[in-house]
């Protein structure tokens, strides 16, 4: 199995580490910053094999070129968004396995938040790394997809194992618990998340990692289906990938 380490990066990222005790190789997901990467090197006493990155925006691929050059890691990252990751060496995509030492994870195309966006797919560990796809309460903005697009990528995280443990890009538990209160406000799930996440900051400690079944009780973006949502937004009855669509739209003005 997987050890994992998980650490603060930049401003508000969220750093990981995965070592496969087995055959000693060590990947990071994504580069935030190769600093606090080689940082969390030195305390784990891990040697970098590989980087799987998200997708190619500037705070998950930063460190590439630094990381590369000390370590002499190979880099793998979305076959679509190739031209824009520094040193890719690996382009994968749907479907594609990724090897870290003996585990194996499958490449699941998740576009929206840009429209090569990829997750990495433990099965045999139950993990899923999601980058900026889906959030602790949260969901990345759709900077580059549309609604209709980030919901058919949200749906493939859904149907995952509900024990899978979810890793993201960035820590938001906090203010996403706030917003997503005001379109269910009588989720009591939600309500719990939403205490244990002040909980957990007032003690200095992250809410990550999540769990699938953790997410569809409590993340408004991935309950369309849910009355109390429908209501609130006035859109009772439409389809899914609509209502997603108005949930996103009103976070962004939150
Ligand atoms: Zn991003």
């Amino acid at each position: 199995m997987l050890d994992v380490y998980q650490f603060p990066a930049r401003s508000d990222n969220f750093g990981v580490l995965i070592h496969d005790p087995k055959t000693g190789a060590t990947a990071s997901i994504d580069a935030p910053d190769a600093e606090p990467i080689l940082a969390a090197l030195r305390q784990t006493g891990w040697e970098l094999s590989e980087i799987l990155i998200t997708h190619h925006h500037g705070d998950h691929t930063a460190g590439n070129r630094k990381l590369k050059k000390l370590t002499g890691c190979t880099i793998i990252g979305p076959a679509k968004e190739a031209g824009s990751i520094p040193e890719i060496d690996v382009k994968v995509s749907e479907g594609d396995t990724v090897e870290v030492g003996s585990a194996k994870a499958l490449v699941v195309e998740t576009p929206g938040h840009t429209r090569g966006h990829i997750s990495y797919y433990f099965p045999d560990d139950g993990i899923v790394f999601v980058g900026d796809t889906l959030f602790s309460v949260g969901c990345g903005r759709l900077l580059e997809g549309d609604a209709r697009m980030m919901w058919r990528s949200l749906q493939k995280l859904m149907a995952l194992p509900p024990e899978t443990k979810l890793y993201c890009g960035h820590e938001y538990t906090r203010a996403n618990t706030r917003f997503a209160l005001t379109v269910e406000p009588g989720n009591e799930a939600l309500q719990a998340r939403a205490a244990e996440a002040e909980k957990l900051a007032s003690e200095g400690e992250p809410a990550l990692p999540t769990t699938i079944a953790q997410e569809l009780a409590t993340n408004p973006f991935l309950r369309p289906s849910s009355p109390e949502i429908q209501k609130r937004l006035g859109m009772e009855g439409r389809e899914l990938w609509e209502i997603f669509g108005e949930t996103r739209r009103r976070k962004d003005r939150f």
